[in-house]
Order: C-alpha cells, then sequence, then structure tokens
C-alpha cells in the first residue's frame, strides 16, 4: 500500500495546472451543469438516462410525474387538490348521505377509468351532479373522480364559479386581454371532461348564467360530459333557467343503465345545520 504522501506531489502538481488555466479563462457563467439543484436528479432534468456501456437511452421515470403535475396545471387543479382522491377522503366516520355519495362519485370514476383503459373516449358518458350543504366534501369528491383519469392522460379543466367567472368577466375589462375570453370559453366547450365546481354560489349574475347555459347546450349537443357541484338543486331550476338546470339533470342520468348520477348530500330541516360539515367535524 501507497503511503498518502506519495500521492502528494502529483496532487499538488494538478491544483498547480488548474490554477494556471483559471488565471487565463475568464470566469465561467454558472450554467445548468454546475447548479446541483435539479428537479430530477436522476436525468438531471433531461428527460433521458443514457447507459453508454449498453448503447442504451431510456426515459426517466420522472417524466410520468412530470407529465401529470403539467397536466394538472393546465386543468386548473392546483396543488392542494391534487391529495383530494378517493383515498384521502374520510369514509368511515361521515353521515350516511356523504357515504353514498362516495360510493357513487366513486362508481362513476370507475367506469370512466375502465373506458379510458379500453381507448374509448368520454365522449357519451353520463354526467355527475354532486350536490350539498357545504363543506360536506363535494370538491373533494369531484376532484378525486378525475385524478385518476389525469393519470390516464386525460386533460379535464377545473372551473370555479366564482373565481372562474370572475377572472373571465375581468378580461373584458382589460383591452389587451379580451381576447383571452375566447381562449377561457373555447377550453370550458371543448375539453374532455369539465368540472364546475359550486355552481350558483354567491352570485346569479344574469351574464355568468348565460354563459354557462352556453357551455352546458354545447357540451350536451357534443355529448361531453360535465361533472358539476352545488349547494343547491331544485333551486337551480331558478337561478339557472329550465333549460340549463333541465340539461344537466337529464344527462346526469346513464343513458344505458337508467342510473342516476346525483350524489345529495342535504339536511332534513330538523337536522343540526353542522352535520354534514366536515370542517366542524368532532366539534358538534
Ligand atoms: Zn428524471
Amino acid at each position: 500500500m501507497k503511503a498518502i504522501g506519495q500521492y502528494l506531489p502529483d496532487l499538488l502538481q494538478r491544483v498547480e495546472a488548474l490554477r494556471a488555466q483559471g488565471a487565463t479563462q475568464t470566469p465561467k457563467k454558472p450554467s445548468a451543469e454546475d447548479s446541483p439543484a435539479f428537479d430530477c436528479p436522476l436525468c438531471r432534468d433531461e428527460g433521458i438516462i443514457f447507459y453508454p456501456e449498453r448503447n442504451l437511452a431510456v426515459e426517466c421515470k420522472c417524466q410520468e410525474r412530470k407529465r401529470v403535475q403539467r397536466m394538472l396545471k393546465s386543468s386548473n387543479i392546483s396543488e392542494e387538490f391534487v391529495h383530494k382522491t378517493f383515498d384521502t377522503f374520510d369514509v368511515q366516520s361521515v353521515d350516511v348521505r356523504v357515504a353514498e355519495a362516495y360510493k357513487l362519485v366513486k362508481e362513476y370514476s370507475d367506469t370512466l377509468v375502465a373506458r379510458v383503459k379500453k381507448g374509448q373516449g368520454l365522449q357519451g358518458v353520463p354526467w355527475l351532479g354532486i350536490l350539498g350543504k357545504s363543506g360536506s366534501g363535494k370538491t373533494h369528491l369531484s376532484t378525486a373522480a378525475v385524478v385518476p383519469l389525469i393519470e390516464l392522460g386525460v386533460q379535464p379543466v377545473f372551473f370555479n364559479w366564482v373565481s372562474g367567472f370572475t377572472e373571465w368577466m375581468a378580461y373584458y375589462n382589460i383591452p389587451d386581454e379580451a381576447y383571452k375570453v375566447d381562449e377561457i370559453r373555447k377550453r370550458l366547450y371543448n375539453c374532455e371532461i369539465l368540472i364546475v365546481d359550486d355552481v350558483c354560489k354567491e352570485s346569479q349574475k344574469d351574464t355568468w348564467v348565460k354563459e354557462f347555459y352556453g357551455i352546458v347546450d354545447f357540451r350536451y349537443r357534443k355529448g361531453l360530459p360535465i361533472i358539476y357541484t352545488s349547494e343547491y338543486f331544485e333551486d337551480l331550476i331558478g337561478f339557472l333557467s329550465e333549460a340549463t338546470a333541465g340539461r344537466l339533470f337529464e344527462k346526469s342520468r346513464s343513458a344505458k343503465t337508467g342510473k342516476k348520477y346525483i350524489g345529495q348530500m342535504f339536511l332534513g330541516a330538523e337536522e343540526d345545520p353542522l352535520l354534514l360539515n366536515y370542517r366542524f367535524k368532532d366539534l358538534v
């Protein structure tokens, strides 16, 4: 075995050589290669891993994850919602109505997943309504229904009634951005599956209701599914018009089996108003 001292002269020489080199070069700008901060250390964000000894290049496993993340972003589903899956929904200690809605939504989602796996699209599938009191888990269930589809490459669009329409209408007031209205409308009209969360919440402005009719009617005629959630049920007829609500309800029934896909989590008049609200769970 050689003592460490024997390596030393060689090492010192190399350090000197590097120094000399450094002195004659302009400082290098930090590049991606210098930065240790890669999202994926496996492929250093190249997306591909090379195995030169086997003359082989394979796609890195981070790519699938990144595809899903990109799709979530363009679906308007925030990181926070990605975790709203069937697994994270507490179905053990909830009211029977919530458990029933869970079952219905899970079955609906499974049916869609099976279709996509068989290479059939989503055109012609029934629509899904998730209706109920605030806090009963409507948004969680609607997100849980589509996350497995996203993993299969389906691109849903998530549209929140209040924030979505507020943003939409704001574009009309920015002269250079009015064209974005058409982009939004096109996406909502044509996407593979649309989720409209909290229909009629807070406001039923004429402009909103009219635009919503356009979306519903277009998708109704094209057989493109909508998942809608709302705190209202019968009231939707008054708020939206019979034409719009009628199309929503009519489509939420399987043409094949007649099964109704409207989950209902409402209270009786005598019941504790907070009974179905998970935010107050264990407090009431
Ligand atoms: Zn990678």
